[in-house]
């Protein structure tokens, strides 16, 4: 203890990394230069984000929608009683800045599936999900595949858990993983579109603030290894960790790449563009692509939007939201009451009555990527425009 009189407090300053550049493979600069995004702050998110946070990683974006509940102050070492109420996205966020102050956190209460654009996702370094549900898993892999981003998967279970590493072209994504127990959940997840947040969120799984530093932490440690790429480390990428909490045993799997599988698709060539989606209409974008790819040219979206519903009574009402926002009193006829069929779409020509509406009008979020394509010509255009609003404060 005595020779802490000979440090100044600069030196103090100087040293909060030091002991983990002592790792002959450690760079300071890249995690400090690192955009991680964490999707779910509950029991794994929250272990990420320690981690994350006392690593002294730049820029932390945090989605989560749900809020604070009594029960999860058991395994939330950044939640407090005074929080029950708050989104945990928004304290998770504040928290992280209150540990490490060179740490750029910012919360997003937002849905991963719908509402983060493919471009949010093109500007993580990695990105990691502490999630409880197959159906956002999906969707994380399928963006992150899309813009050849990698993500680590964690699942915890009583004791249990496991840590999966994808990396595009690195071996099996997650959806190569997929039994066909996971799609009938999958798929039954999917059709209850007439239950509430709530009623989903039923089934919940036992888990425990010991399960989830475990597993969070070799997350963690598989994210330190991809931010250090240049490095020769040995990575899980296309393969799992599975940690047996009952006796401690652990090993790793490899995941069988399936040549059928549909998440592989990389958008080879994305073109920055001007846009942005609360003021570009679908015409404007449609016009500068058909310049590009010439008239035949249209514009396809990697998501259905339901354009508007019908009823056998003749009544029709006007929906513009994706296919999978759709709930069910969203399809009560509001004439008869009776149940309406609806439209939907994922390609745009040019001639449709709803042209001038801007794609956030249509439900496209933020940053996104969308495709323009004439015959086999495909290219990827982002809404550039967007970054500003989504990183403003960060
Ligand atoms: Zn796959
Ligand atoms: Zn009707």
């Amino acid at each position: 203890m005595n020779n802490q009189i000979e440090f100044t407090n600069e030196d103090f300053e100087e040293d909060r990394y030091s002991r983990l550049r002592l790792i002959p493979w450690w760079d300071q600069e890249k995690l400090s230069n690192a955009v991680i995004m964490v999707v779910g702050a509950g029991a794994i998110g929250n272990e990420l984000i320690k981690n994350l946070t006392l690593l002294g990683i730049g820029k932390i974006l945090i989605y989560d929608m749900d809020l604070i509940e009594n029960t999860n102050l058991t395994r939330s070492v950044l939640y407090r009683a005074k929080d029950v109420g708050r989104y945990k996205a928004e304290v998770a966020a504040e928290r992280a800045r209150e540990i490490n102050p060179d740490v750029h956190a910012k919360a997003f209460a937002q849905n991963i599936i719908d509402d983060v654009g493919l471009g949010v996702f093109r500007r993580m370094d990695v990105v990691l999900g502490g999630l409880d549900n197959r159906e956002a898993r999906l969707a994380i892999n399928q963006s992150c595949y899309k813009v050849n981003r990698p993500w680590i998967d964690g699942a915890i279970e009583a004791l249990n858990g496991f840590a999966r590493v994808f990396v595009p072209k690195q071996g099996a994504c997650y959806e190569c993983t997929m039994t066909e127990t996971d799609w009938m959940l999958v798929n039954k997840r999917k059709s209850c579109a007439l239950l509430t947040h709530e009623q989903m969120n039923e089934g919940k799984i036992p888990t425990t603030p010991t399960s989830s530093s475990v597993i969070a932490g070799i997350q963690v440690q598989e994210m330190l290894k991809l931010l250090h790429a240049d490095r020769g480390l040995p990575t899980l990428a296309g393969k799992g960790y599975v940690f047996n909490g009952l006796t401690h045993d652990s090993y790793v799997v490899e995941y069988q790449k399936k040549p059928d599988c549909m998440s592989h698709d990389i958008y080879e060539e994305i073109i920055e563009k001007q846009w942005a989606a609360k003021t570009t209409s679908i015409k404007t974008a449609l016009e500068e692509i058909k310049r590009e790819l010439g008239q035949r040219a249209v514009i396809d979206l990697d998501r259905d939007i339901a354009i508007k519903a019908a009823c056998p009574c003749g009544a029709e009402k006007e929906l513009f939201t994706p296919v999978h926002r759709l709930k069910g009193d969203m399809l009560i006829c509001p004439a008869c009451g009776r149940q309406m069929t609806f439209e939907s779409t994922h390609t745009f020509h040019g001639s449709e009555p709803y042209i001038d509406k801007t794609f956030d009008e249509i439900g496209v979020p933020l940053l996104h990527i969308i495709s323009g394509r004439a015959g086999m010509n495909i290219r990827h255009y982002e809404f550039t425009a967007d970054a500003d609003a989504v990183f403003q404060g960060i």
